[in-house]
């Protein structure tokens, strides 16, 4: 027997694990790790299924080359020799947008492809970049570029240290934590309980936060950013703005208190469907507590005001004297931090083809991916490189994107399955399980409620390729040096320039990300190298989060732009739509469930055990007026598509919204993932509208899409 610790790669979380081998590697034991600094032996569903991630036999074992429309195992050189003699033909003929690139959530997970992807993207130099961010949590990556210049600067609520905790849109106690990596959230939410604190959930749906929480306001979907506008609203008219010390680091202050001013609870609170003096009572217990947090998440960021809800939610904590201050948002100061020169935040520097939209931190927004593949003309997309992505399945209109794919002249993807997406590739590239390589939350750590870092190294060892040294491959076919591209000193080049970015010298005692995350340390704000994190294996703890500003902001005035122009000009489209009749049509909204996070694992069988969970939520007097019954089928139609599920009859959902989880879809010939197929669910972004988004950040509508319902 022996054991290993190491750091769960499956949610943000960044639990410790405890793992038990057996003399064959065999994993006898997953539990969570008592001695881990942050997560003090938290374990959830999730991570004590990374055995069964790793033994599943239908983990792809080979490279996988299409012929004749059947996959057949090959050599790793016989796909890169594929790849050769396929890809660079497109860009010389057609140029280097033709090739689109797919970045999926699981990439943010795994070191290596977050370090050496963006080698690989930038050396591809497309403009068609795009990643699950478009369809998750982009408007806050804006409304943090906008306020502070840097789209990473994302304050997290100070969990450890609150007393007044708003949530809005957010499930943490089932997604553990989203823009905030704070594991075994219920010990946290207890901690504020216990303190005397209070906690109050805004959501349709009594989730399980919900109810956990003191308070919760069944909101209607995308309506948080009149809310939030009627608390700001609220502030400025009872004179309760109290921005303390980040006064003089303030712009933009008189500008709020005039958008706001049309605003009032009284003129939201048809919109919301939460009475005036309920939004009164909660600006005035925000105002004067001790210390409170905003803190929105995916329902306040996939709607169509996802932006003005993002950026109200910290301007709320400025206004409050809570933003950079203990118990408020505050902005971790990681071990490795980002390096290289910061320059402040811009959008719009390219625009997508065919609908116009502007590119946001490099990427165009995912929804509009099928029109760029379908529709000719120069710089029609032709072929794509998905990476760790199942976009058929996660992103909306998904069976307009899945026909479209159809189209395209070659496709590669990165993955460690044969799944919805991947099925569609020419050519297929799988990495190692997560014991297999090594693992550091470079990502998480910058979102962490406490400042913390843990240093994975690989469990066991890999037959497959480093996913790595898989980008340098892929490189070094793009820049032209074909399939037998030197992939050593392609590292050395990467590492060279990190060490350059950060002002060392470059080393040669390691490779790799193990090389990259030491130099990133060694430029960090801790006095540690990857030595010493090696020799913590249960982590290393720097303390709870301190305040960060001015040193954190990267505007062009270095100060906090607490009205920025990109986003006020979006402010207009707000008050439109506040003018319209209120509309009382049905909208469709996702959830989330403990034992899946996305499209993720849901081939592992303890973690889809219990029957469908893709049922349709609908309130008691929604199913009398629609004739649903609980138990039979709903068609449920929107203008993208349609689809059949079980009908959950259900008080927790409001009345006017109906609730089906994402990620699922498995009925797919092709795939290979035999417990996914068995337990399929439904697509739900079959209905996903890709016309609707949030306009500044292109970000779809996932939360509140128009749809009808009938019994099928
Ligand atoms: S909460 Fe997240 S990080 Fe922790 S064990 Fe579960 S999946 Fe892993």
């Amino acid at each position: 027997m022996t054991t290993a610790h190491v750091t769960c790669p499956l949610c943000e979380a960044t639990c410790g694990l405890e793992v038990t081998l057996d003399e064959n590697q065999q994993v006898t034991r997953v539990q969570g790790d008592d001695q881990d600094v942050f997560s003090k032996g938290y374990i959830c569903p999730k991570g004590a299924s990374l055995g069964a991630l790793h033994h599943d036999p239908d983990r792809l074992t080979a490279p996988l080359l299409k012929r004749d429309g059947e996959f057949v195992e090959v050599s790793w050189q016989e796909a890169y020799d594929e790849i050769a003699r396929r890809l660079p033909p497109i860009i010389e003929e057609h140029g280097r947008d033709a090739v689109a690139v797919y970045a999926g959530n699981p990439g943010v997970h795994n070191i290596a492809l977050t370090l050496y992807g963006r080698v690989l993207y930038k050396a591809l130099g497309t403009k068609n970049f795009y990643s699950a961010t478009s369809v998750d949590q982009m408007p806050k990556h804006y409304s943090s570029g906008t306020m502070f210049g840097d789209p990473l600067a994302i304050p997290v609520p100070d969990l450890d240290r609150t007393q007044h905790l708003l949530v809005l849109g957010a499930n943490p106690l089932v997604s553990n934590g989203s823009l905030m990596t704070a594991p075994d959230i219920r010990g946290r939410l207890r901690g504020i309980r216990d303190r005397g604190g209070k906690i109050v959930v805004v959501d349709p749906r009594r989730t399980r936060t919900a109810a956990f929480a003191d308070e919760h306001h069944p909101i209607r979907p995308g309506t948080d950013a009149f809310l939030l506008f009627a608390l700001v609203n609220v502030l400025f008219e009872e004179d309760r703005v109290t921005p303390g010390r980040l006064a003089e680091h303030l712009d933009g202050l008189d500008d709020v208190r005039e958008l706001a001013r049309s605003f009032t609870p009284e003129a939201v609170a048809p919109r919301t469907g939460i009475a005036a003096g309920e939004i009164r009572r909660m600006a005035r217990e925000l105002a004067d507590a001790e210390n409170a947090v905003v803190y929105g998440r995916i329902g306040t960021t996939t709607q169509a005001f996802g932006t003005i809800a993002s950026w109200l939610v910290d301007v709320l904590n400025v206004l409050t004297g809570n933003l950079d201050e203990p118990g408020g948002a505050m902005f971790p100061l990681a071990a490795c931090q980002p390096t290289g020169n910061r320059r402040p935040f811009k959008v719009g520097r390219w625009h997508s083809r065919v609908r116009g939209y502007p590119e946001v931190v490099g990427e165009l927004p995912v929804a509009t991916l099928a029109d760029e593949i379908e529709s000719p003309g120069e710089g029609q997309v032709r072929a794509l490189i998905t990476v760790s992505g199942n976009p058929c399945l996660s992103t909306p209109n998904a069976g307009r994107l899945t026909q479209a794919l159809g189209n395209l002249d070659f496709m590669i993807s990165v993955d460690v399955y044969l799944n919805e997406t991947s099925r569609q590739a020419d050519v297929v590239l799988p990495g190692p399980s997560p014991l297999e390589r090594p693992h550091f939350d470079l990502a998480f750590y910058q979102l962490s409620v406490r400042n913390v870092a843990n240093w994975t190294p690989a469990t066991l060892p890999s037959a497959l390729p480093q996913e790595w040294e898989t980008m340098l491959r892929l490189t070094g076919i793009v820049a032209g040096q074909g399939p037998e591209a030197d992939v050593a000193a392609l590292d050395d080049f990467v590492a060279a320039d990190v060490a350059r970015r950060a002002g060392l010298e470059v080393t040669h005692d390691r490779t790799g990300p193990a090389r990259l995350v030491d130099l990133m340390l060694r430029a960090g704000p801790y006095d540690v190298t990857l030595a010493d994190l090696e020799a913590a294996p249960h982590g290393m703890d720097f303390g709870p989060l301190k305040p960060r500003i001015p040193e954190v902001l990267c505007t062009a005035s270095g100060r906090i732009e607490l009205a920025p122009e990109p986003v006020v000009k979006d402010v207009p489209r707000l008050r439109d739509e506040l003018a319209k009749p209120v509309d009382d049509g049905l909208v469709l909204i996702g959830r989330r469930h403990l034992s899946s996070n996305n499209s993720w694992m849901h081939n592992l069988a303890p973690l889809v055990r219990g029957g469908n969970r893709c049922t349709v939520q609908v309130h008691p007097a929604d199913a009398a007026r629609l004739g649903l019954t609980d138990g039979g089928l709903a068609a449920v139609t929107s203008r993208a598509g349609k689809l059949e599920a079980p009908v959950e009859i259900t008080d927790e959902i409001r009345q006017g919204v109906i609730s089906i989880p994402h990620g699922w879809g498995h009925d797919v010939d092709g795939a290979r993932t035999r417990v996914a197929r068995a337990n399929p669910g439904v697509n739900s972004n079959l209905v996903a509208d890709e016309t609707l988004l949030d306009v500044p950040s292109g970000t779809s509508v996932l939360n509140g899409i128009p749809v009808e319902v009938a019994p099928a």
